[in-house]
């Protein structure tokens, strides 16, 4: 009973710490792609450029409880940003859930925070700064030493296992995957071990293959429309943050027999 309810504070306490950290992540989201500066300066509407209170910047709550809008200019306020802070606090719940409390849990919430800034300015700017991969490779190496069940070897063939693939095809077809792409892919792999990197990007291929085609079908995008694929590779090593080794150990089992 005690055990549970500290469980459930925890979780909790986590949850709102993750809204918090992911709450800055909109301005990162916002500034970087823009080369402005996302440490200091105040936050600021961006249609009336009123500076926000703290009130203003409670997430999720500011948001519902102002009606959605902006309190000086009455500007909608897009979803996207209490979605993104909701994002946070699953993420960061859903990592101790997972992981317990552990330094993997950590470097874990730091790979969710930087794969949401890559999938959504991928998203918005059809780029991705280099930044947040070298954050990415930065995580992934630090992981070498905390993550249970890969070995230091797996670390570095996942470095490479999907980026120098990938490279390849960008080589034999221009335009094929970006350099950004390519770049995330590097530190991603390095974070997952090698199983993980190719489980990611399989997913990402899967997911990605069945968004491309419901645009087609619905024919909002020709076959030669450009869609970013980096939200798709963010999402493909999440899945395989959290449920790679369990859908690789489930494949291996009852598809392969072993
Ligand atoms: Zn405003």
């Amino acid at each position: 009973m005690v055990e549970n309810s500290i469980r459930i504070a925890v979780l909790v306490f986590a949850f709102v710490f993750g809204t918090v950290i992911f709450s800055f992540l909109n301005v990162v989201i916002y500034r970087l792609p823009r080369k402005e500066n996302f440490i200091t300066g105040r936050s600021k509407c961006p249609v009336c450029s009123h500076v926000l209170t703290f009130l203003d910047m409670v997430p999720i709550l500011s948001w519902l409880a102002l009606g959605r809008k902006c309190r000086y200019c009455g500007a909608r306020i897009s979803a996207r940003y209490a979605c993104i802070e909701a994002l946070g606090g699953l993420a960061a719940a859903g990592c101790i859930a997972r992981f317990g409390l552990s330094v993997y849990t950590i470097l874990a919430f730091a790979m969710c925070a930087i794969l949401t800034c890559i999938g959504f300015i991928d998203h918005d700017t059809m780029e991705i700064p280099n930044g947040l991969s070298i954050a990415a490779a930065v995580t992934g190496a630090v992981a070498i030493f905390f993550t249970e069940g890969v070995a230091w070897y797996e670390h570095l063939i996942g470095l490479a296992v999907v980026s120098v693939p990938m490279l390849v095809i960008a080589l034999i077809i221009p335009g094929g995957f970006g350099g950004g792409d390519i770049k995330m892919m590097a530190g991603c792999g390095l974070f997952l071990g090698w199983k993980n990197a190719l489980f990611s990007f399989f997913t990402a291929a899967v997911i990605g293959g069945i968004y491309a085609l419901i645009l087609i079908l619905r024919k909002k995008r020709g076959r030669k429309d450009h869609i970013p694929f980096g939200p798709f590779l963010c999402m493909g090593v999440a899945a395989a943050m959290f449920i790679g080794d369990l859908a690789l150990e489930f494949y291996i089992a009852t598809l392969l027999g072993f």
